[in-house]
């Protein structure tokens, strides 16, 4: 990997995908940032796939400052694995994952260093406002996080992204968690150490159009509560025990009833919605098992997380083993 004789202070992550239009800007804003704090940095560069000129833009930069370091990787894997793949070629003391469409303000960075010099090894970034955000966005996302706190054992932080400061330790400790399914927030809760926050105002993306969608998001947050509580698993026990509960006061009372009243015929409506949800139950159950085998299925193939098709201003793994 990198100079691991004389690692830089810091390492900036960037994952890019389809951001041509923001890097001149990333750059002058993160270089004039980092030149102020004057400690010794890298910006690890992810290209995920993008489609547009993103690649030929980082390279030309890595050109002119190298600093600025490139991973391609083979194709489009997604933010959170992009985000897995630079964290693992940083080598600063501290790793700054940040997003390139400027939503997170490089400024706040001497804020995250100030408070990581205090001795804490996680500082993240707590949005105090959403701007540029609909309603409903808003709204999904309180949900989500309201859920996730209920149903998972470690933690969560709500409103924060993937903009934090963690320290060395912090990184290597989530280099040795091997799942596939990278819920990144949920990953830096459960690893621990001392935590801490910095309060920002998120901004609108500043070009180009978000690749997020609704769909896209209930994903993330179905891979969110499935790799962090296994309640939408144990609950059917409770729920099939009330059923058959009711579904015993109701048989013992229609048995008492014939036998005072004899047999009577009328009752297909019962049966039918009886039926009806207990059928609609089942499947939701079977549904549920499936997400959770289906995760299993992705971690028992074992397959690499990303495949990297070149590297600038970085020395691959391979190279290191056989000089
Ligand atoms: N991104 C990525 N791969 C993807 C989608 C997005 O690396 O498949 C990057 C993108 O370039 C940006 C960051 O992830 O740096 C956040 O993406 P975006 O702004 O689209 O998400 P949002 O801010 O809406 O959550
Ligand atoms: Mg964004």
């Amino acid at each position: 990997m990198a100079d691991r004789t004389n690692p830089p202070q810091l390492s900036i992550v960037v994952p890019l995908y389809n951001e041509e239009l923001n890097i001149d800007y990333l750059f002058q804003r993160l270089e004039s940032v980092l030149e102020r704090l004057g400690s010794t940095y890298e910006i690890v560069c992810v290209n995920d796939g993008s489609r547009d000129n993103t690649l030929k833009c980082l390279i030309d930069h890595h050109y002119r400052n190298p600093a600025i370091k490139v991973v391609n990787l083979s194709r489009n894997f997604g933010k959170e694995i992009a985000l897995t793949a630079g964290i693992d070629y940083a080598v600063g003391a501290g790793v700054i994952p940040i997003d390139a469409d400027l939503q997170d303000p490089p400024e706040l960075i001497g804020e995250l260093v100030d408070k990581w010099r205090l001795g804490y090894d996680v500082v993240y970034a707590t949005r105090r406002s959403r701007q540029g955000e609909s309603w409903l966005k808003r709204f999904t996302a309180l949900a989500f996080y309201n859920t996730i706190g209920k149903m998972s054992r470690v933690p969560i932080p709500s409103n924060t992204g993937d903009f934090r400061l963690l320290d060395r330790k912090v990184v290597e400790a989530l280099k040795q968690l091997p799942e596939r399914t990278r819920f990144m927030k949920g990953l830096f809760a459960w690893v621990g150490f001392k935590q801490t926050s910095v309060m920002f105002d998120r901004l609108p993306r500043l070009k180009g159009k978000t690749t997020w969608n609704y769909w896209k998001l209930w994903n993330l947050a179905i891979d969110g509560i499935t790799s962090f509580s296994l309640l939408p698993l144990k609950i059917w026990t409770y729920i099939g025990f009330v059923i058959s509960l009711i579904s015993f006061l109701y048989a013992s009372f229609l048995v008492i009833r014939t036998l005072i009243y004899g047999v009577d015929w009328p009752g297909y409506a019962s049966l039918m919605v009886a039926v009806l949800f207990l059928g609609g139950i089942q499947l939701l159950t079977l549904g549920i098992i499936g997400e959770y085998l289906g995760r299993v299925y992705e971690e028992v193939k074992n397959r690499p997380l990303y495949l990297v098709r070149e590297l600038y201003g970085i020395e691959s793994q391979t190279e290191l083993i056989t000089p």
